[in-house]
């Protein structure tokens, strides 16, 4: 009984990777379009998705598409403080300060929630 032979398949041929500034050229088909690092799905197109911060106790997350840098007045976050802060919003961070400079010490938070409520008596 004879194998037929494995032929090679004519269509292979050296192309150029179709992803946007890859010059990686590889041996493919007709069907194949990218090379060997980019036909992997877990590195071909689609953004990487925006790393998930935690914003912690002291963080405000700022949901925003700004695409360049923004200046907002943000007001602290600390019950009865009226104060505003200039925050800078960067493109594609999304987590910033929640609390006015002068309490962004946490001491100074006490102090402020300790005096407001004494106020009450
Ligand atoms: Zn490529
Ligand atoms: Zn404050």
């Amino acid at each position: 009984m004879q194998i037929p032979k494995r032929t090679k398949n004519p269509q292979i041929k050296m192309k150029r990777c179709a992803v946007e500034g890859c010059d990686e050229t590889f041996a493919g088909g007709p069907s194949s379009k990218f090379c060997a690092k980019h036909r992997d799905p877990k590195t071909r197109g689609k953004e990487k998705p925006v790393q998930q911060t935690s914003p912690g106790d002291n963080n405000l997350v700022f949901q925003h598409e700004y695409a360049d840098v923004q200046h907002v007045s943000q007001q602290c976050a600390l019950e009865g403080c009226s104060n505003h802060f200039d925050l800078k919003i960067y493109p594609r961070q999304f987590v910033y300060p929640k609390y006015c400079p002068e309490h962004r010490n946490e001491h100074k938070r006490k102090t402020h929630l300790t005096q407001l409520a004494g106020r009450h008596h």
